[in-house]
Order: C-alpha cells, then sequence, then structure tokens
C-alpha cells in the first residue's frame, strides 16, 4: 500500500502504544481491543509489511469516528485520524473499499449526501420557501439535517426567524464535502465538491453553519486542501451567542438544569466551547458533563449508523449514562447528527435536547 512516510512513521508509533485505548468511543462500546487506535495501526503496519492485504483491515478502518480523542490525548503528538483517513482514500484508489461504503459514497456523488435522498420533507421544503430572497446572510442546514432530521432543521430556521434576522436557505443546498471528505478523504470528488460549495457560498458575505461537521469541514478543511473561502464563516453556536449577546435574541429561563454535550468538532477541531454554553445559560441552569469541552466524548452520529447501528447505540448509550451516573437529568447537544443519535436510545432518564429546542421551548 501506497503511504505517506508522515502517516507510516505515525503508524509504526502508535501499533505499540496503549496510552489512549480506553479513551476511544468506539473502543469502549465495542469492548474489542481491535477497536483502538493502536489495534487499527497495528493492522495498517502489518498491510505496510505486506503480511496481510488492505482488504482485510477494511471494516476496521471504517470504525474510525474521527472524534479526535485519541489525538488530543497523545502527549508525543501523533495522529491516528490523520492515517486512518489516509488508508481511506487508498483503499479507494485501489478499489478496495467495502461494499457498505461504496454505496454511500456513490449516494454522495449521486445524489449530494450519503443516504440518496433526493427529496425533503414538506415543512422543510415551506420553511426554506419563506427564505428563498438573496439576503447578506445563508443558514447552511447540511445534509444530515436537511435528510434525516428535517424537523431538526425547521426548528434552525425558526429560531433565527425568532431573532428577527433576515437569512436566505436554499431549496438546492451544494454537498460542503464533509462526508465523502470522512469516506475517502481527500480525493479529487472531495475536493470537487468542496470547490462547488465554496463557490456557493462566497455569494454571501455570511455562511452561518448549523452543523459541527459542516463547520470543521468548510472552516479547517477547506484551508487544507487549498479551497478558497471568500465569505465569513461562523457556527450556528456562535451565531446564536452573538443573538443572545445582542438582545436580538431574548432570553428566557425554562426553569430546567441542562448539561451541554460539546460537539467534538466544535470544542476539539474548531475550540469553540463557551459560544453554546452562554446561549444554554440564557434558556437554563447550565449544569457540566464529567467529561466535557475538550475532553468530550462523541455520542455517535447518523452516517456511520448506516453501517454499524449497533455500535452507534451503544455509544449514544455510553454518553447518557455519563450523564445519568452522575444525576443530571436533561442534556443538551449543538449537533445534529449526536441529537439524532441520543435520541435513538430507549431511555427516560436524560432528556435529550437540542438547542433549539431548548430556545424554542
Ligand atoms: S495516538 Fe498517541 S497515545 Fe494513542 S496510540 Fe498513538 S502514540 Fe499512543
Ligand atoms: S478518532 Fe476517535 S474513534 Fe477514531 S480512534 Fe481516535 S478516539 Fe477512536
Amino acid at each position: 500500500m501506497i503511504m505517506s512516510e508522515k502517516s507510516k512513521q505515525h503508524v509504526d508509533s502508535c501499533r505499540f502504544c496503549w496510552m489512549c485505548h480506553h479513551i476511544c468511543p468506539i473502543g469502549n462500546a465495542t469492548g474489542h481491543e481491535r477497536s483502538t487506535p493502536r489495534a487499527r495501526a497495528l493492522g495498517i503496519s502489518m498491510v505496510n509489511r505486506g503480511a496481510i492485504d488492505l482488504s482485510e483491515i477494511m471494516d476496521n478502518i471504517y470504525e474510525c469516528a474521527g472524534c479526535g480523542a485519541c489525538v488530543r490525548d497523545c502527549v508525543t503528538g501523533w495522529d491516528p485520524v490523520m492515517f486512518t483517513k489516509e488508508v481511506r482514500l487508498q483503499a479507494a484508489l485501489e478499489d478496495k473499499l467495502p461494499t457498505y461504503i461504496n454505496t454511500l459514497v456513490d449516494n454522495c456523488l449521486e445524489s449530494g449526501n450519503a443516504y440518496g435522498k433526493t427529496a425533503l420533507c414538506d415543512k422543510l421544503s415551506e420553511a426554506i420557501a419563506a427564505h428563498a430572497d438573496k439576503t447578506d446572510t445563508l443558514l447552511y442546514l447540511g445534509v444530515d439535517a436537511r435528510y434525516m432530521a428535517c424537523e431538526q432543521a425547521v426548528k434552525a430556521i425558526k429560531v433565527l426567524e425568532k431573532a428577527g434576522v433576515k437569512f436566505t436557505v436554499l431549496a438546492d443546498e451544494a454537498a460542503s464535502g464533509n462526508q465523502l471528505d470522512f469516506l475517502i478523504g481527500a480525493a479529487e470528488e472531495t475536493k470537487e465538491q468542496m470547490a462547488a460549495a465554496a463557490k456557493v457560498m462566497n455569494g454571501y458575505k455570511t455562511v452561518v453553519i448549523y452543523d459541527p461537521a459542516d463547520a470543521k469541514t468548510v472552516k479547517q478543511t477547506y484551508g487544507e486542501y487549498g479551497i478558497e473561502l471568500e465569505c465569513k464563516a461562523v457556527t450556528y453556536t456562535a451565531y446564536l451567542a452573538e443573538l443572545v449577546k445582542s438582545g436580538a435574541l431574548k432570553g428566557e429561563k425554562s426553569g430546567k438544569t441542562v448539561v451541554f454535550q460539546d460537539p467534538c468538532q466544535l470544542a476539539r477541531d474548531l475550540e469553540e466551547t463557551e459560544e453554546a454554553r452562554e446561549v444554554v445559560k440564557a434558556f437554563a441552569d447550565l449544569d457540566e458533563m464529567l467529561l466535557n469541552r475538550g475532553e468530550t466524548v462523541w455520542a455517535g452520529n447518523i452516517l456511520m449508523a448506516q453501517y454499524i447501528p449497533d455500535v452507534m447505540k451503544l455509544v449514544a448509550e455510553r454518553r447518557i449514562f455519563n450523564a445519568k451516573s452522575i444525576g443530571k437529568t436533561a442534556m443538551v447537544t449543538a449537533s445534529v447528527s449526536e441529537y439524532v443519535s441520543l435520541k435513538n436510545v430507549e431511555q427516560n432518564d436524560v432528556e435529550i435536547l437540542s438547542l433549539e429546542d431548548l430556545i424554542l421551548g
């Protein structure tokens, strides 16, 4: 397998190291050593040495959520996310992707989303139609909200309406490239999708990005891949925090005491942790999870639930248990994908709320 010297160095450093295996949400959910960063590195190193074929480790390669917990924890600065993404790209180039990943990739290329969806729900179509006129500000919803959690997408629109913002939402939104980047890394197809989305975004002064996964891609990965962004890209949470601060979005205490589930993309990639807390504090009393801010534990996503749904359920159950075990009864999330993942767990101990649920009451 062709692999950069940099990734090979990281792989060989991780393969016999146990230091971060206890913090991987996937490894903790499955209980399998093979799911941990170091075991993934060991498998890759065996491919690099010709002991096994790349196709034999591909299921394991797609178990990584890219949540970055291992990268943050590594005191020596090694990066399992980097080498895992490189292997995904190489597998795509060598035509060794698992069938279930090929299907998701094909869907991304054909319909702009991994789920192969083409139609929005009626309520969302209506809400979008009310914001069809061009303004300076684009609300970018992202494919998870548009196709897999349309009620949340409608609520995201309603919150900005409540604050009196003039904004545009596109009926035909270009994919950010986030899903392709997760599935096949820095492939030409990924960059082409990103460039097409950036071209649309550059037609606005400000782009408010609802989904933290898209926000990380647009605000961070675009720069790494040489995609030019001329607009001001802000996360939905940071935008709401400004609206609260200016008084446009008036706080109203709900009487609830909640903990905030930091999305890993906001807390670790973009180092944005306080903005969402400012919004939460305007509508509820804020408490903290045991592992919060940069130490957050990822709670699952919609994309990986397409191929390992049972693992996603276990991941979400464990995060809910984190809140329950310290006596918390309500959790607010700012990630639409984590919201769906947490809501999929059948339980009555911890109320799961989105930021929009909290604001709209
Ligand atoms: S990322 Fe760091 S702590 Fe984790 S396995 Fe690699 S070397 Fe060890
Ligand atoms: S990025 Fe997250 S899911 Fe992937 S190996 Fe590291 S801790 Fe595990």
